[in-house]
């Protein structure tokens, strides 16, 4: 619709949680990526916050200045994406990229416990050594199926959150409401920092995206973080009491023999009595998909400085997708430092290809899946 040429700067009202309460919550596409939260509360203004297991909501109303920030910075809103697309080069239906390929930590402590090849533990604690940063915003576990959003200050801290495994030799784990999505840029606002320190971030593309947007503004939190660690993500699942039982009877085993969940072409799952993973495909389970991500366009990270998944790679190897220049330099660091290797028979071009193939493939489907359900 054409613009009112009567209309005066001071009729236009700036978009503000309310809008996205309308335009995201109520459309049930809300990611938690906390996103929102995480500038409202790091600014001092303190209107919203996230809540236990949904999307955030308004904590003190009285307190908000109307500012449209969140509006602009939530990666659901189409808000600033020209902006983005033109700065990381984005070109349908992968994104920009320098290099593709297939790597793995050096270190054999780091491939044992890591979720694929352990490349994106090694970078953080190449990045770590060489004080590139001064921590990582990641994930860690708190309990057999719980895993929360972590400030990582050491070499220890950042191995400790590695990998995607389930410690179950003790007592019989409470499963609780299992998400395998954690909103971590929400605890942002929680680190203590300085205009001077650096970080990095590991995160799904939502979570990416909203950084993105929020250094675009030039805002805080994500004045800091200096490196973006991104993963692919196809789509994420609420494991409640009710999924739980409905996917434990639909593909018979049981939650408590999980050793390790994996996402990469399937939803993965070690079980301790079982020789051979359980594979199943995301199609299986569009009934436990979390609602936000029937709408999501991008599973390879596009606007991160190096995306990374399972994808494409063969068990104990991670696929690696240098974008950017400054992750260019972090990635020949960690590997000229020792601290990742590049197998070359497994980086070959006909084997490059077959990775790229993958990745297109997936895009392209995860794309397909977002036009099917046409919520916007
Ligand atoms: C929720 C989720 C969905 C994914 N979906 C896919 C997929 O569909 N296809 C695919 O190929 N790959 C997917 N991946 C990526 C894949 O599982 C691996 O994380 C990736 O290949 C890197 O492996 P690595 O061994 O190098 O990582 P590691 O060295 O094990 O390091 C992984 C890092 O990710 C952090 N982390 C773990 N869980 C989370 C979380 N929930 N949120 C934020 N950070 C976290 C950890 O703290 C750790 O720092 C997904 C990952 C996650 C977390
Ligand atoms: S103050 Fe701004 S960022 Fe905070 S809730 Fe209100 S509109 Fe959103
Ligand atoms: S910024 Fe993230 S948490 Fe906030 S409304 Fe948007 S998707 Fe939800
Ligand atoms: S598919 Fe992944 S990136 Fe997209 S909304 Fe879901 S969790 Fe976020």
């Amino acid at each position: 619709m054409a613009e009112d040429p009567t209309a005066k700067i001071s009729d236009i009202k700036p978009k503000s949680f309310e809008d996205l309460i309308k335009n995201v919550h109520e459309k049930d596409i809300c990611g938690e990526c906390g996103g929102c939260v995480s500038f409202c509360t790091a600014a001092d203004i303190g209107a919203i916050e996230m809540t236990e297991d949904g999307p955030p909501h308004y904590s003190n109303e009285e307190n908000c200045l109307h500012c449209g920030i969140c509006y602009l910075i939530c990666p659901e809103t189409f808000e600033l994406d020209n902006e983005l697309n033109i700065k990381y080069d984005f070109k349908p239906p992968i994104g920009n990229w320098l290099k593709i390929v297939t790597a793995q930590a050096k270190d054999p402590k780091i491939r044992e416990i890591a979720t694929d090849g352990g490349v994106v533990t090694a970078i953080l604690i190449a990045l770590f050594e060489n004080n590139l940063i001064n921590g990582a915003l990641i994930s860690k576990r708190v309990s057999s199926f719980q895993r929360i959003s972590f400030f990582a200050k050491s070499r220890e801290e950042i191995l400790e959150a590695a990998g995607t495994y389930y410690d179950l030799k003790g007592p019989v784990p409470e499963l609780g409401n299992y998400n395998t999505f954690v909103s971590t840029i929400s605890e942002l606002k929680k680190i203590n920092y300085s205009d001077y320190m650096k970080i990095a971030v590991v995160g799904v593309p939502c979570q990416i995206h909203s950084i993105r947007k929020m250094q675009e503004l030039n805002i805080i939190p994500a004045h800091i973080v200096k490196y973006t660690l991104g993963l692919f993500c196809y789509e994420n699942f609420k494991f409640d009491d009710v999924a739980r039982a409905k996917i434990e009877e639909r593909f018979n085993f049981s939650f408590k023999d999980i050793e390790k969940i994996n996402i990469k072409d399937n939803l993965i799952i070690n079980l301790r009595n079982k020789d051979t993973p359980l594979k199943i495909q995301f199609s299986e389970l569009r009934d436990i998909m979390r609602h936000a991500c029937r709408v999501c366009e991008n599973f390879s990270n596009y606007f991160a400085d190096i995306s990374f998944g399972g994808l494409g790679s063969q068990t104990g190897y991670t696929t690696v997708m240098v974008r950017t220049k400054t992750g260019e330099r972090i990635y020949n660091l960690a590997q000229n430092k020792g601290y990742i290797i590049e197998p070359k028979d497994l980086n070959s071009s006909v084997e490059k290809s077959k990775i790229l193939a993958q990745i297109i493939s997936f895009s392209k489907k995860k794309l397909k899946r977002t036009e099917e359900f046409e919520v916007r």
